[in-house]
């Protein structure tokens, strides 16, 4: 019998000071890299990004690397908090940090609005919305799949 492990990448949040100013494909290659060597080290089959971003030693972001942008999903929830699509600046490290210190709190992020609040309901693939954007309407129940 073989061990089985699940290998996570964890970042802390003072850590992402590392990525300003680098090209996104270079930051996103310079991530695969590292995923593959944990991957070797562990014997994972692993093909998806399983990078966290931490606070206090705890998880509170996905993170996820792509040659255009890099996306933020609650740990939590998985619901998606934002995207950063161009070169990742000091300015991006500071809402990033600031991001972390609200899921630490338990809060959540209206992705149409951008506030951070205790409730809200979920809409379609990883959205979220607060309880003033909410419109059933518009913005269709998780997919239950
Ligand atoms: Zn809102």
């Amino acid at each position: 019998m073989e061990l089985y492990v699940k290998p996570v990448i964890e970042i802390d949040i003072n850590q992402v000071k590392y990525f300003v100013g680098k090209d996104l494909k270079k930051l996103k290659k310079e991530m695969e890299e590292l995923r593959l060597k944990v991957k070797k080290a562990t014997g994972y089959t692993w093909d998806n990004s399983h990078f966290r971003l931490t606070i206090h030693n705890k998880p509170v972001m996905n993170i996820a690397f792509y040659t255009t942008q890099i996306s933020i999903y609650n740990h939590k929830t998985g619901d998606h908090i934002g995207d950063f699509n161009k070169n990742f600046t000091m300015i991006d490290a500071t809402v990033l940090k600031d991001w972390a210190l609200q899921l630490e709190k338990g809060l959540q992020r209206c992705l149409i609005c951008g506030a951070w609040v205790k409730e809200g309901k979920g809409y379609s693939y990883a959205g979220f919305a607060c309880n003033e954007c909410y419109d059933p309407g518009v913005h269709l129940p998780p997919d239950p799949s």
